[in-house]
């Protein structure tokens, strides 16, 4: 069985695992392995506001990330948004000024942002890890599942109608799916009973392969047709 990049699920796939042997061994305690609950993700507080969340967790440890990291890159944007872009994590320009979406790929999603009326500073912007992989790797499973209780309690915190993922990386860890990007593109999904989460592709992508700006821009319109009928109707 694949290991779940959702601490969700995560945590509901160990406790099933130590049930099952419960029953196979007759015991009449739960044994839980010792390296799952190390790798437990931590329940995370209720806060006042982001700030006061960031404070609390800007100097986290609890993945090796942290170890290459020059600032950590907590999100930036509204609070009271509707919609909140997740990219995979921050690039060098990120890491050092500790914001996402901040060079040349940030330069372009202000200009997919812009082409559907939105200002950076309407939006909320946040990443699935918070501290820079080495040399712009992907995220190891491992580290988005501990940084991810981060991200929900973020989300949950300005609590959006839309989610918009940029790149594989984002819709995989968030949707829990192994699918490929192009599988889950162009369409909504359901997220979490309430919200609705639109995936499209990374601007570092765009950058590398431009031929997929045709279909990023079907993407952003539709999720700009229905944040406008969101809109019209509340
Ligand atoms: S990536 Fe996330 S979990 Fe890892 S050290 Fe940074 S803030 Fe902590």
């Amino acid at each position: 069985m694949t290991e779940s990049t959702n601490p969700v699920a995560a945590l509901f796939e160990m406790t099933r695992k130590a049930l099952r042997q419960k029953l196979e061994l007759g015991e009449t305690e739960i044994m839980i392995p010792r390296e799952n609950l190390e790798r437990m993700p931590e329940p995370v507080k209720d806060y006042e506001n982001l700030e006061e969340f960031e404070n609390d967790i800007n100097e986290c440890t609890k993945c090796p990330l942290h170890k290459g990291r020059t600032k950590f890159v907590f999100g930036v944007g509204n609070p009271d948004t509707d919609i909140i872009f997740i990219g995979e994590g921050p690039g060098r320009e990120e890491d050092l000024q500790g914001e996402p979406f901040v060079g040349r790929a940030g330069k372009l999603l202000d200009k997919i942002l812009a082409a559907i009326n939105f200002e950076r500073s309407e939006v909320y912007i946040a990443n699935i890890v918070k501290c820079r992989p080495p040399n712009n790797r992907d995220p190891e499973p491992s580290e988005m599942e501990t940084c991810l209780p981060y991200l929900l309690k973020q989300i949950e915190m300005i609590n959006p109608r839309f989610i918009c993922c940029l790149g594989r990386i984002a819709a995989q860890a968030l949707l829990d799916t192994k699918l490929p990007l192009g599988k889950l593109r162009g369409d909504f999904h359901d997220w979490n009973d309430r919200k609705v989460m639109v995936v499209t592709y990374h601007p570092a992508a765009l950058l590398r392969f431009p031929q997929y700006k045709r279909e990023t821009w079907a993407d952003v319109q539709m999720l700009r047709k229905a944040y406008d009928e969101f809109k019209a109707s509340s």
